[in-house]
């Protein structure tokens, strides 16, 4: 059951007065349609990348200081965050300075994701990988395609792109393509 417990602590951290941030109203759960994934670039106090997964009618979150890579060598670190609104998924703007998050916020990505966690040979439910430590996906982004995995390292996260044939190391997509994929801006064009 999808209730509004899941984003109480979105709710409770902004002041919803004086953030332009969506105001939810309960998780949404989209029947029939594969999950979507979205990377927001947030330039606030510490610049990272928020990195947002659709599980159970949620956008179940985590902030990468150093965004994803494509290099498999790569371990990015992913500190939990609260679960987020399906609504902020095309979120871009600036939260106010003094608010929780100020600072800009822009669509790095987005598309939808495919789960590729097994356990042997049986697939595990997105959920279940989550509260077991480890999940695998495949993104179809439109900046990102290809396999990463997180896993949960004490408090925090760890994600790496897997080795595949979208494997990249010479890429460094955070730092050469910086454009929003809804607007075309970059967190230096808004105020
Ligand atoms: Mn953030």
């Amino acid at each position: 059951m999808v209730g509004p417990d899941k984003l109480d602590r979105y709710r409770a951290k902004r002041d919803f007065g004086s953030t332009a941030e969506p105001r939810p109203t309960r998780g949404r759960r989209r029947k029939g349609a594969d999950p979507m994934f979205v990377i927001q670039e947030h330039a606030a106090s510490s610049h990272h990348f928020d990195f947002r997964l659709e599980v159970d009618g949620v956008l179940v979150s985590w902030a990468v200081p150093k965004g994803p890579s494509t290099d498999p060598r790569d371990k990015r670190l992913a500190v939990p965050t609260e679960d987020h609104p399906m609504e902020y998924a095309s979120f871009e703007g600036t939260i106010p300075h003094g608010e929780y998050g100020g600072g800009s916020v822009i669509v790095w990505d987005v598309g939808v994701y495919r789960n590729l966690t097994e356990h042997d040979g049986a697939e595990v439910p997105v959920a279940d990988a989550l509260a077991d430590g480890h999940l695998s996906i495949w993104l179809d982004g439109i900046k990102l395609i290809g396999g990463w995995s997180l896993t949960r390292t004490g408090d925090n996260w760890i994600l790496v792109k897997r080795r595949d044939e979208r494997a990249d190391a010479r890429r460094r997509p955070t730092s050469t393509q910086r454009k929003s994929v809804l607007t075309g801006r970059t967190v230096d064009d808004l105020p």
